[in-house]
């Protein structure tokens, strides 16, 4: 069912959404005899939507287990991922960058098989960067090959 939004207002600072049905965070309103339901965003100096970014979970955690080679190492070796429970990547750093160091591997073997240039990820340290820079593209990556 679609949730439909019937109506936008749009404030000085804050744009007023009226949808039909409950969403997380809406309140109910009336008028003119119906219900519908407010999301209000908030928008800052400059009139854009403020984000409220999801927080990585406040976890105590100093050391976690990697779900990969099952060593038990500081958090400081897992990648921080907003996606996970824990706040932190379900596998340690050495095993992401080892899987994608060989998921690179068997990339380029497989395309200079097909004959075909390999032009996604020439080098280790692109590899690398883009584990540091975008985990989630990796994480995409990881779960797009099964
Ligand atoms: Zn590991």
């Amino acid at each position: 069912m679609d949730n439909k939004l019937i109506k936008e207002m749009k404030g000085k600072d804050e744009i007023r959404r009226f949808y039909q049905f409950p969403l997380r965070g809406s309140e109910k309103v009336d008028m003119k005899g119906k219900s519908y339901y407010m999301i209000i965003q908030k928008l800052d100096e400059y009139g854009k939507p403020i984000q409220h970014r999801v927080k990585y979970p406040k976890t105590n955690i100093r050391e976690k287990q990697c779900g990969n080679c099952g060593k038990t190492v500081g958090i400081e070796y897992f990648y921080t991922d907003s996606y996970n429970v824990s706040g932190y990547s379900h596998w340690c750093k050495v095993c992401c960058k080892k899987y994608m160091t060989q998921y690179t591997k068997e990339k380029k073997e497989e395309k200079m098989k097909e004959g075909k240039e390999f032009n996604d990820y020439k080098s280790s340290k692109e590899v690398e960067n883009l584990i540091n820079n975008d985990y989630n593209t990796f994480l995409s990556l990881i779960e797009g090959k099964e």
